[in-house]
């Protein structure tokens, strides 16, 4: 059974080893556990639903406040503190296209809205109903995930859009086959949600993001299905398939999902290498990434970072090892950044990916320690989001955030973020640990990943968090920063969203929505606040 008011599966814990209680408290002061609302007392708060009988939709009060939040900061409080605000009215279960139109149909002749959810791990609001709003009914698309199809020759597999990343993967398996799409949410996001969130996933050096496996397939809007042919390149005008990746269930809900698939590997290793300065090891991935090698992942941490990864995980004595080979090579300074590295494919790439990669992590004062850490880092990836579950009952809150800026602005971004989030800490008096890491590396760029940790306090944390969030996104917008790299827009990126896109540009977006949506039965308030009725 999945967590109700956390993440993942209530069977599984990710305790934490004796140090890192004392390093927390060292980091962040004194800690106190906060007392969660108990499931039962919640329940008995919600208010009936005001929907009648359908025989697609539960109104059961758990199912509406099993998909009433997903899994940003604001989720959380809401959910471990009973304060859940609006709840679905209720949930629909399609199990195909008949279906999703029987409820447009219904949502229309109710003056309801359709709020498509894949696996709620959105961590934007992106499945969250607003405060104010007609009757709401989410439409959880796990029974249309059916595996329909395999084209072995052009590699092309078909998928129900409700489809979860274990499943797609041991799909794909029986046929030698993997997506080699691992969003670190892998164990419950869907592809449906990786289409319309634009995802990443870790090994996107080597496998692609979710733009490249998408070939085509299916969103019934309510104007009707978009069929999306599975071309592998076309000079047919805009591409339509472009349009729909990244539209947050407001255009239309995605039924069927084709994606390009790739053998799978036959070999995969993954190695950690500690450079003395942050800048030591930007220089080498950037490095690394221009050169084109073929590596599946480089994941290079600040000091910050490399020092909380390794004590929650219990790797600290890594540290001082890391220290002592970095003075015998000379490096005195110290601040050991870890990098991960991974490379797959045919052993013989893999080998020299391996070799290049080293190579220029020693040009730039790079310590290899093996293949250790980097396959801990394998073995636990879809293991490390339960330890949000163990740090807030301890009286730890962690929220994460992203960009991506191109390498000339890589280091100060990363800085004037961090900062921000500081300052914005300081300005209240709140104890904040802030660490950041570049992956997702680019010719041209990287993605710049920021976590930060603070007092879980079930009075002031959310006011604390909005003014953390704020400055974070001021500071990326003035950087010249996405407001994402992959985690959406949703509700939280939406007021910084026209920076980006300029004001012809949230036209467009909101002529698109117009076209497919005019009586707008989905997701309001998800990606941009207003649309514009065109017709
Ligand atoms: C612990 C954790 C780790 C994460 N790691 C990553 C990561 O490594 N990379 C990354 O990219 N993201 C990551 N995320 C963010 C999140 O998992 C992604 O945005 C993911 O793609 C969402 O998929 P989902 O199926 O859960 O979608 P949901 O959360 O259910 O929905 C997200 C949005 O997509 C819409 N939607 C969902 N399904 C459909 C559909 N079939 N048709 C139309 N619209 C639909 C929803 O309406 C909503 O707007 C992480 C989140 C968590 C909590």
């Amino acid at each position: 059974m999945q967590r109700w008011n956390g993440w993942g599966d209530a069977r599984t814990d990710y305790p934490l080893p004796e140090n890192a209680h004392r390093w927390l408290r060292e980091t962040l002061g004194p800690l106190e556990p906060p007392q969660d609302a108990p499931l039962d007392e919640v329940l008995a708060g919600l208010p009936e639903s005001t929907l009648p009988d359908h025989a697609l939709i539960a109104t059961d009060r758990e199912a509406r406040l099993r998909h009433a939040r997903g899994q940003s900061l604001p989720d959380w409080v809401a959910l471990r503190s009973g304060r859940i605000g609006r709840v679905p009215d209720g949930v629909a279960y399609p199990e195909g296209e008949d279906d999703l139109e029987a409820l447009y149909r219904f949502a229309r002749q109710r003056g309801a809205v359709l709020i498509p959810y894949g696996g709620g791990t959105s961590v934007v609001g992106g499945i969250t109903p607003e405060p104010e709003s007609p009757p709401v009914i989410t439409v959880d698309l796990q029974r249309m995930s059916k595996f329909l199809n395999y084209d072995e020759t052009s590699r092309l597999a078909t998928f129900g859009a409700g489809i979860r990343g274990p499943n797609l993967e041991a799909a794909l398996r029986a046929h030698n086959a993997t997506l080699g799409h691992f969003p670190q949410s892998f164990e419950r996001s869907t592809l449906g949600g990786w289409v319309a969130t634009r995802s990443s996933g870790q090994q996107s050096l080597y496998y692609g993001r979710i733009e490249d496996h998408f070939a085509g397939g299916r969103m019934i809007s309510p104007c009707g299905p978009l069929v999306m042919p599975p071309f592998p390149a076309s000079a047919a005008g805009p591409d339509l398939r472009q349009m729909v990746l990244g539209s947050e269930g407001r255009m239309g809900i995605i039924s069927e999902v084709t994606v390009r698939v790739s053998p799978l590997p036959e070999y995969e290793a993954f190695h950690a290498v500690f450079f003395p300065t942050w800048q030591q090891g930007v220089q080498a991935v950037r490095e690394m990434v221009q050169a084109r090698l073929p590596l599946s992942m480089l994941r290079l941490s600040n000091a910050a970072e490399t020092e909380a990864n390794l004590t929650l995980a219990g790797h600290e004595k890594l540290v001082n090892a890391a220290h002592t080979g970095l003075r015998v090579l000379g490096q005195q300074r110290g601040e050991k950044c870890m990098l991960l590295f991974g490379a797959t494919g045919p052993a013989n790439q893999v080998r020299t990916a391996r070799r290049d990669a080293l190579r220029i992590a020693r040009k730039h004062g790079g310590f290899h320690t093996g293949r250790y850490m980097g396959t801990k880092w394998a073995e636990g990836r879809f293991r490390t989001p339960y330890l949000r579950n163990t740090l807030w009952e301890h009286g730890v809150a962690i929220d994460t955030l992203e960009t991506i800026v191109p390498w000339a602005r890589v280091e100060m971004a990363a800085d004037a973020i961090q900062t921000a989030i500081r300052q914005a800490a300081e300005a209240v008096n709140e104890p904040v640990f802030v660490f950041a890491h570049l992956s997702h590396l680019y010719t041209s760029g990287a993605s710049i990943y920021i976590t930060y940790l603070f007092h879980v306090r079930p009075d002031s944390m959310l006011a604390n968090w909005h003014r953390m969030k704020g400055a974070a996104s001021r500071a990326i917008v003035e950087h010249g920063g996405s407001i994402t790299h992959q985690h959406a827009v949703g509700t939280d990126h939406a007021p910084y969203l026209e920076a980006e896109k300029g004001p012809l540009g949230m036209a467009l977006i909101g002529e698109m929505i117009d076209t497919c949506d005019p009586d707008r039965l989905l997701n309001p308030g998800k990606l941009i606040k207003e649309v514009p009725h065109v017709g």
